[in-house]
């Protein structure tokens, strides 16, 4: 970073703030903050025996380089006050106001963490800091700075406490610049940490570049004199400069890459900044006509931009000489948002207005930062986990994708349409039937690719998400969602159950002309419920409403007849037994050994006669029947169960949503609906729409079939329709 060395004074850095905040109000309300943190600092020292005030100016200095607003200056002056001078929030809003107060309020807890180094420790300390800054990105730059400066003058410290406060600065600042895409802070943060965590490996590298600088910078300035004359020569306004890598980056590609220095360094850097985004395309085309790009490394960040804001050209070329340089090219803006990330987005206005107009467009392409602040509450608070968590969420979260409307949104490797719905919005993801990404009906556990553009059908009565679906869910944000809607559901309904269950049991005492009274709360009514490892009331009457406890049976334990309990569904029982006797239900189905366990099939991949099928034991809702490759059940290992379809049950009516996507045109629908009628199938359901795209239509059709090789006719003679692209059994 610049001026690092400089002795920072007030006047440099009330020079520096007016090189961009000229109003007059907002002058003098930093002067303030610097007159009070003077007088409340006053005669405190820093350990390298500067006056305290030193810091602080260096800290505001630093932000205003950042190009920050007034209010972030004046509280990255005020930092220590709350913790040093001992006045309270309440004093400091008065003196300022509120906003400047919850900053400064802020940062301060975020440094009153102690950072020990045990894994759980340090994980509390992430989750803090990162919920401290879900509130406010003002806190961070303040918090990021304040760390900054002490990593600069961190040589005062003893050696234990210079190698926490490094390590803590690798783990976790560094990547929170890193994510705000500040590389600037990212970098020095980085190289500082690395000094004190690694003096040797430090030293070798340092030395090891410095044996190459003379050449490297020589090839570098004839190839920047090449290109920039080439430039000029088609009049287009440029900067060009060869970069240098920061230390602690050719360390890491050293060791983690298991690349040799030479490979590292034998990439030659340059960058070209020039004026307007066309200019980036113009002189790309330039250069790959005059040098040899390598294939497959050219990249465009500017039309898909990087998570943290970042946009930029890279190629690769090859010099006449042989030697490789990785060019990037980008316009001012793009430059100054690489190196200040998020900052140089803080594009300091007069007027409050549109500064909060401004912050709430930052807060929108953070939007990671909110899973943070829900993470807090209803996850189990295992530092372990969360670590894991931040893992996933924080450092691995690169897909970025598309809605229909181009709107990109980021998302965690492995990410789902589910997860995308979610973010979209929590009504989405819980109305979602099914999602068609780049065109193309897919199953909803798609993992997403970075360019895909998603589309999410959703319906209007929706019967929330499945428990199916956080099997394959990567975002903690989803997660929390489907598991809070599906914990008050099952809530719900078990009560109903309860319910159910006590009014059929007293239904069934009657029809045996038995006395509830005597025997509802009855010791022998409690022996029963050994008999049948059940522990309570709502236990018993639960089970009896979903079947897996059978009346009769109940009734004969209770009547003492001597019948055994081998025709009593216990499902515990039940899983470990090889089939015994078939039984036909009366859905068609065949379970081994089961009479009365309720049969139905699964309303997600609505399986037909003849598909292959395998049974779920349902929470409640006894057996359900899913296609063996139906995506709810595929990762499924305990709770399935054996079943087949029994062809004396072959009822002839199985129910199939079908969605079809096809090129819009008219009689579309009528074609589509006449080759239903001539296959013989039955039709329940029509709905077609135009796709956002204005080119092609998803229809959906209910339709009821015989068997499998009907529905495979009807599949097949769809597909024949001019205009269709595909047609699809819908799972959900
Ligand atoms: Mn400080």
């Amino acid at each position: 970073m610049a001026n690092q060395g400089k002795q920072i004074t007030v006047d440099i850095l009330m020079e520096t703030v007016k090189e961009y905040i000229s109003h007059e109000q907002n002058l003098e309300l930093i002067e303030k903050a610097i007159a009070y943190a003077t007088e409340k600092h006053g005669g405190q020292m820093r350990k390298s025996g500067e006056p305290y005030i030193n810091h602080l100016i260096n800290v505001a200095y630093i932000l205003a380089t950042l190009r920050v607003g007034p209010s972030t200056i004046a509280a990255g002056l005020l930092h220590d006050v709350l913790e040093d001078c001992g006045i309270s929030k309440e004093e400091l809003t008065k003196a300022f106001d509120g906003e400047i107060a919850t900053i400064v309020e802020s940062v301060t807890k975020i440094g009153n963490i102690k950072f020990i180094d045990e894994k759980e420790y340090m994980a509390v300390n992430h989750r803090k800091i990162f919920i401290a800054m879900a509130k406010d990105i003002r806190v961070i730059l303040v918090k990021l700075v304040d760390r900054l400066h002490n990593m600069r003058t961190l040589q005062y410290q003893p050696e234990d406490k210079q190698r926490k406060i490094s390590a803590e600065t690798l783990d976790v600042y560094a990547p929170i610049a890193h994510r705000l895409g500040i590389s600037e802070i990212k970098n020095e943060l980085e190289d500082l940490s690395f000094y004190y965590l690694h003096r040797e490996q430090y030293y070798d590298v340092a030395r090891l570049v410095e044996v190459r600088k003379a050449e490297r910078d020589k090839q570098v300035n004839m190839m920047i004199q090449d290109i920039s004359d080439m430039l000029s020569e088609h009049n287009i306004l440029h900067r060009i400069f060869g970069r240098s890598k920061h230390l602690y980056s050719i360390y890491k590609k050293m060791t983690t890459k298991q690349k040799r220095f030479d490979e590292i360094l034998d990439l030659l850097a340059i960058r070209i900044v020039c004026e307007e985004e066309l200019n980036c395309y113009e002189i790309l085309g330039y250069i790959h006509a005059k040098y040899r790009p390598i294939p497959g490394r050219l990249k465009d960040y500017i039309a898909m931009p990087k998570m943290n804001m970042y946009q930029s050209l890279h190629t690769t070329i090859v010099a006449d000489e042989g030697n490789i340089f990785e060019v990037q090219i980008r316009t001012e803006k793009m430059d100054s948002i690489a190196e200040r990330g998020i900052a140089a987005h803080w594009h300091y206005k007069e007027g409050k207005y549109s500064q909060e107009k401004e912050q709430r467009e930052i807060e929108n392409k953070l939007s990671w930062f909110k899973d943070f602040s829900t993470l807090t509450d209803d996850v189990n608070d295992d530092a372990q986990e969360y670590m894991e968590l931040l893992q996933k969420d924080i450092f691995e979260a690169n897909v970025y994708v598309m809605s229909p409307k181009g709107r990109v949104i980021d998302l965690p490797n492995g990410s789902t349409p589910i997860d995308f719905a979610y973010r979209i919005h929590t009504e989405v993801g819980h109305a979602t039937i099914g999602a068609i990404v780049n065109g193309v009906l897919v199953p909803i556990n798609t993992k997403l690719k970075t360019g895909d553009v998603v589309q999410i059908r959703t319906t209007k009565q929706p019967n929330g998400p499945s428990e199916d679906w956080l099997k394959f869910v990567k975002t903690s944000h989803a997660r929390n969602k489907i598991k809070g809607f599906l914990q008050k559901k099952e809530l719900e309904d078990r009560q109903d159950y309860i319910k159910k269950g006590q009014s059929m049991f007293v239904e069934e005492l009657k029809k045996r002309n038995l006395e509830d009274k005597e025997i509802v709360g009855s010791k022998r009514l409690e022996s029963v419920y050994k008999e049948f490892n059940v522990k309570n009331d709502d236990d018993f009457y639960y089970a009896i409403a979903v079947k897996s406890l059978a009346l009769h049976a109940i009734m004969e334990k209770l009547t003492d007849t001597r019948k055994s309990l081998l025709d009593t569904i216990n499902f515990s029982k039940l899983f470990n037994k090889p089939p015994q006797k078939k039984t036909i239900s009366k859905s068609g189905i065949r379970i081994a050994g089961v009479e009365t366990m309720m049969v139905s099939l699964a309303g997600c991949c609505t399986p037909v006669y003849g598909d292959e099928i395998i049974g779920y034991i349902t929470k409640g809702q006894g057996v359900k029947v899913h296609r063996k490759d139906c995506p709810n059940i595929v990762n499924e290992t305990k709770r399935l169960i054996h079943v087949e379809w029994d062809s004396e049950f072959e009822t002839g009516k199985y129910e199939v949503q079908l969605f079809i996507m096809a090129n819009d045109r008219n009689f579309l629908l009528t074609d589509l609906v006449t080759i239903v009628s001539q296959c013989k199938a039955g039709l329940n359901a029509v709905n077609s729409t135009v796709n956002d795209d204005k080119v092609t239509a998803t229809t959906t059709l209910k339709i009821v079939v015989e068997d499998f090789d009907h529905l495979k006719l009807v599949i097949a003679n769809l597909r024949k329709v001019n205009g269709v692209i595909d047609v699809d059994r819908v799972t959900l």
